[in-house]
């Protein structure tokens, strides 16, 4: 199943049960705008390269359209278009006044130098500055990218439009970056994951976890989990899976990936699994914080977690999810469960407008209380109608992105 087939499912339960008409179900799933642009550029050989970028601006109904930039070969229109929507979502359910957006460039980062990358990156820029901006749409880091990649486009975007930080998030902190952006969707992920545990009744002390990618997101919610008592018995990377059935030492792996080039390949104070068995073992807890797609049909079977987060975007097939549904799993879906990232952005945008600088205490305090009031409202709404929380979350979602595209007479 393609990428945005896949949102569109999830979307058309919640529709359904919001009885919402065919036409308005049309509206909110159709892009405000699509472009797709020609990035060459000349390697460090010599030599020229051509590749495709694209920028999908799904709705603004709420606020500016707001979104990562991905780095990864499989980047196409119809994958950056599924995640475009999903930002829309995103930002609904969390209430930060934004619309959704995304880009991405099918390029393997890990394949080209900084040199290289600096200039694709430019070069997107260029095609595609009179787009993007503080007040219509703002990019930031996604899978492939960093804090570095983000200060090129700002300096890029500034040189046609002048002094501006707002026009990106998740800068470095030199740059007019937020602290704590980040750690931001790791920790989100970790704040959830208590939310969620309490309401289940269940106590961290008593509960295991895996969690599939020990990037950014995966690493640091790891951290979180630890700090909170849980017990992380497996992680991974693109070299394998780790497992010890009696917990990690997680700042030891964390120092792992510091002293090896951010990868875990060659730690031996584990079991060495593959990436696939990590998500099947008896664990009470499973956070997929990798790639898209990685439970499906094929091994939702096998899954023996009773609690996954979508760390990811993504990574559960609709058909899978109706089946760990059925199984009553609690699966906190992507839209929320990874919605601490673009939280922290918007408070990145909040502070360069204003300028004006946050503390760490007070950004963490704010995530705290944006992802807790969301998760609240979601968390009542399932159990209030009986639904998943996904469905609920979506619920949420759409009703509100509906709202504000009523009040704005564009649906009228
Ligand atoms: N790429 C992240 C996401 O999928 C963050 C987006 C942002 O900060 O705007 O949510």
């Amino acid at each position: 199943m393609q990428a945005f087939e896949a949102t569109k499912m999830y979307f058309s339960r919640a529709a359904d049960q919001l009885q919402l008409p065919e036409e308005i179900r049309t509206l909110l799933l159709t892009s405000r705008r699509e472009v797709r642009v020609q990035v060459s550029i000349e390697t460090d050989q010599g030599d020229l390269a051509t590749y495709i970028g694209y920028r999908v601006q799904h709705d603004n109904a709420r606020g500016p359209m707001k979104g990562g930039l991905r780095f990864h070969p499989d980047v196409d229109l119809d994958e950056v278009r599924s995640l475009a929507a999903l930002m829309t979502w995103k930002t609904a359910v969390v209430n930060i006044p934004y619309g959704g957006a995304k880009g991405g460039i099918n390029i393997d980062p890990h394949q080209l130098s900084t040199k290289e990358l600096e200039r694709i990156t430019r070069k997107f820029v260029d095609q595609i500055h009179d787009v993007f901006g503080p007040r219509t749409d703002i990019p930031a880091p996604d899978m492939g990218t960093n804090a570095e990649v983000m200060a090129w486009i700002r300096n890029q975007w500034e040189k046609y439009h002048g002094f501006n930080p707002a026009c990106v998030t998740g800068k470095p902190v030199e740059h007019y970056g937020a602290k704590g952006r980040e750690e931001a969707t790791g920790r989100g992920v970790g704040i959830l994951a208590c939310k969620l545990l309490s309401r289940l009744g269940r106590r961290p002390g008593e509960t295991t976890v895996a969690i599939q990618g020990f990037g950014n997101v995966g690493s640091h919610a790891a951290k979180f989990l630890a700090e909170a008592d849980f017990t992380i018995v497996a992680i991974s990377d693109v070299s394998g899976a780790y497992y010890d059935p009696a917990g990690l030492d997680v700042a030891r792996c964390l120092h792992y990936i510091i002293d090896h080039n951010g990868a875990l390949d060659g730690f031996a104070d584990a079991d060495h699994i593959s990436n696939e068995e990590l998500l099947e073992l008896d664990v009470d807890v499973l956070i997929p914080a990798a790639i898209g797609g990685v439970i499906s049909s094929e091994n939702v079977d096998r899954i023996q977690a009773s609690i996954i987060l979508e760390a990811a975007n993504g990574p559960i097939h609709p058909t899978a999810d109706r089946s760990l549904e059925g199984r009553g799993v609690a699966v906190l879906p992507d839209i929320l469960a990874n919605a601490g990232g673009v939280t922290v952005s918007y408070f990145e945008w909040v502070q360069n407008l204003q300028h004006y600088e946050w503390s760490l205490d007070r950004v963490r305090q704010e995530l705290d209380r944006v992802l807790s009031n969301a998760f609240e409202q979601v968390w009542r709404m399932s159990q209030d109608q009986g639904i998943s929380l996904r469905t609920a979350a979506y619920m949420l979602a759409i009703e509100r992105v509906h709202r504000a595209n009523l009040l704005a007479g564009l649906a009228g």
